[in-house]
C-alpha cells in the first residue's frame, strides 16, 4: 500500500489522500486550498495526480477544503464514483455551487479592474461543470444505519462511520486483502465532539486497525465545555440588549450557524434573552437549514428532548428574520441595535459579511463574535488576532468594536478527542496526522508518543509518500 499526502499536509486545507494499492488508486476527499489567493490559485489549478489514473473517490464530509475540487477532477477526466453519504451528497451541491459562482463574480470583478499587461483570470470551473461532477456519486450511507460494506473491487471494501463534525460527515474505514492478510485503513476526515448540539457524536470503530490518518486541527488544544455556550451566549446578549449594540457573527454555512440558531432557540424558549431581532442574512445557509430540518434522523438525543416533540420547528421562532435579497441584506445598515446578524463567510473571506463587517466594526458598542476556527491570513483571522486596521473591500478599517471568541461551538475534536480516538483503535502501528497547522499537530504527536512510544507518528509534508 502507499498512501500519498497531496493536500491538508502540515495545514488545514486542500484534503487530498491518494491510496494505492494492487493498482487500483482511491482519493480520499478532493479539497480546495484556501488562504492566500495566488499561492491557493496555483495550488487549485493543477492537480498533482492524473485524474484519469484515480479508479474511485471515497469524500468524508461536504466542506469546501474537502470536497471543493472535484469539479476540477472530473473535468480533467475522472471517470469513476464518488462515494459519500446523501447528506454529504446533498450539501456538497450547494457548496459546489456556491464556490463555483464566487469564482465567477470575482474573476469578473478582477478582469474589469486590471492594470495594463495584466493577463484576465479564468474561474477554475463554472456553475455547469459543478453541476455535472454529481453525474459520478454514488450515495454509501454508515454503517450503522443500514449502509453495510461498499465493495469496490474483489479484495477492497469500505464501511462509513458517523464523524459528527458536520450534517452527513463520515469517517472511512477500508478493508484490504492482500496475500491471505487484512489490512485496514482508517480515515477520520474531520472528526467532531462528543454534546455537540443537533449532531450525533463521533462513532467508535468496531474494527481494529493498523493504520489511520487522523485530522489534527486542534491538536494542541482543548475547547471549552459545551454548556459553556450557553451561558455565554446569554451574558453577549442581554449586555447587546441593555446598550443596543449589533452583534455580527461571520458564520459558517453549514454547522455552526445551525448549532447556534439551535443555542438561540432554546435560550429564547427558556427566557433567558430577550426579544431583540436575529437576522439569519445567508440564502446559501438558509438552503442548507433546509437539508437540516428534513434530516432529522441523522439528529442526537438532544435534539428530540428539545425539540422532537414540540410544535415549533427548531429553525424557526418570532425573532428570528431570514434576509433574502440583496437590498435587505443592506438596509439592515439602517437599523438601530440591538440586534444579532449572522452572515456568511465563517472566515469573512467573502460574502455578505464584508458589508457588515465594514459598516460596524469601527463602533466600540458593537461585537463582532467568532465562532469558529479562523484560517491564517483570513480577514477572520487577523480581527480575532486584534490586527486593526483591517482592509475590507479594498478600504482601511479600525477595529473598535468588541472582539469575541466562542469556540466552543467548534465542530473539530480538542486534543483530548483526538487522544481518546488513537487510545481507542486497536492494532495502531502507523498514524499519520494531517490537517492541521504545523505546532497543532506537532504538540498532538508529542502527546501522543508520551502515550505509546511504540507508534510510528508522521507529520507528513505536502506530496510525501509512504509505502509499507
Ligand atoms: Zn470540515
Amino acid at each position: 500500500m502507499k498512501i500519498t499526502f497531496f493536500g491538508a499536509a502540515q495545514n488545514v486545507t486542500g484534503s487530498k489522500h491518494l491510496i494505492q494499492v494492487q493498482d487500483y488508486n482511491i482519493l480520499l476527499d478532493c479539497g480546495m486550498y484556501q488562504g492566500k489567493r495566488n499561492i491557493s490559485n496555483q495550488l487549485n489549478k493543477e492537480l498533482p495526480f492524473s485524474p484519469d489514473q484515480i479508479d474511485a473517490v471515497i469524500l468524508s464530509h461536504a466542506h469546501i477544503d474537502h470536497s471543493g475540487l472535484l469539479p476540477v477532477l472530473v473535468k480533467e477526466g475522472f471517470k469513476g464514483k464518488i462515494y459519500c453519504t446523501s447528506a454529504t451528497e446533498e450539501i456538497t451541491r450547494y457548496l459546489l455551487q456556491d464556490s463555483a459562482s464566487i469564482q465567477e463574480h470575482d474573476c469578473e470583478y478582477l478582469n474589469d479592474h486590471l492594470k495594463k499587461g495584466e493577463d484576465p483570470v479564468f474561474p477554475i470551473y463554472n456553475s455547469d461543470e459543478a453541476e455535472r461532477t454529481f453525474n459520478q456519486f454514488v450515495p454509501a450511507e454508515y454503517f450503522s444505519a443500514g449502509g453495510g460494506w461498499v465493495k469496490l473491487t474483489n479484495n477492497i471494501r469500505f464501511k462509513l462511520y458517523d464523524a459528527g463534525h458536520i450534517l452527513g460527515s463520515a469517517i472511512v474505514l477500508l478493508e484490504i486483502k492482500e496475500g491471505g492478510k487484512t489490512e485496514r485503513l482508517v480515515f477520520t476526515g474531520d472528526l467532531g465532539r462528543d454534546e455537540l448540539p443537533i449532531l450525533r457524536s463521533p462513532e467508535p470503530l468496531e474494527e481494529d486497525a493498523a493504520t489511520m490518518i487522523m485530522e489534527s486541527t486542534y491538536g494542541g488544544r482543548n475547547h471549552g465545555p459545551i454548556g459553556e455556550i450557553m451561558d455565554a451566549l446569554e451574558g453577549i446578549i442581554n449586555s447587546a440588549a441593555k446598550r443596543g449594540s449589533k452583534i455580527i457573527v461571520p458564520a459558517f454555512a453549514l454547522g455552526r450557524t445551525q448549532e447556534l440558531i439551535y443555542v438561540l432557540h432554546k435560550l429564547v424558549n427558556q427566557n433567558r434573552i430577550p426579544n431583540l431581532p436575529i437576522y439569519f442574512d445567508s440564502p446559501l445557509a438558509q438552503n442548507l437549514t433546509a437539508i437540516f430540518s428534513r434530516s432529522t434522523e441523522y439528529f442526537d438525543k438532544e435534539f428530540w428532548k428539545d425539540f422532537g416533540f414540540r410544535k415549533d420547528p427548531v429553525f424557526v421562532f418570532e425573532n428570528l428574520r431570514y434576509v433574502e435579497t440583496t437590498s435587505e441584506s443592506k438596509n439592515l445598515n439602517n437599523l438601530h441595535g440591538p440586534m444579532l446578524i449572522l452572515a456568511c463567510s465563517g472566515m469573512a473571506e467573502g460574502g455578505r459579511i464584508l458589508h457588515h463587517l465594514k459598516n460596524n466594526i469601527e463602533d466600540p458598542n458593537n461585537v463582532v463574535l467568532i465562532t469558529g476556527f479562523q484560517a491564517e491570513n483570513t480577514l477572520g483571522r487577523k480581527i480575532q488576532d486584534g490586527v486593526s486596521p483591517v482592509r475590507i473591500l479594498g478600504e482601511s478599517y479600525n477595529i473598535r468594536a468588541k472582539v469575541i471568541t466562542l469556540d466552543a461551538l467548534s465542530a473539530h475534536a480538542g486534543q483530548k478527542g483526538l487522544l481518546k480516538r488513537v487510545e481507542e483503535t486497536k492494532g495502531l502501528k502507523n498514524l499519520f496526522l494531517v490537517h492541521g497547522e504545523l505546532p497543532q499537530s506537532e504538540a498532538l504527536q508529542g502527546e501522543i508518543l508520551g502515550l505509546k512510544p511504540d507508534l510510528s507518528v508522521s507529520i507528513p509534508a505536502l506530496g510525501q509518500s509512504f509505502e509499507f
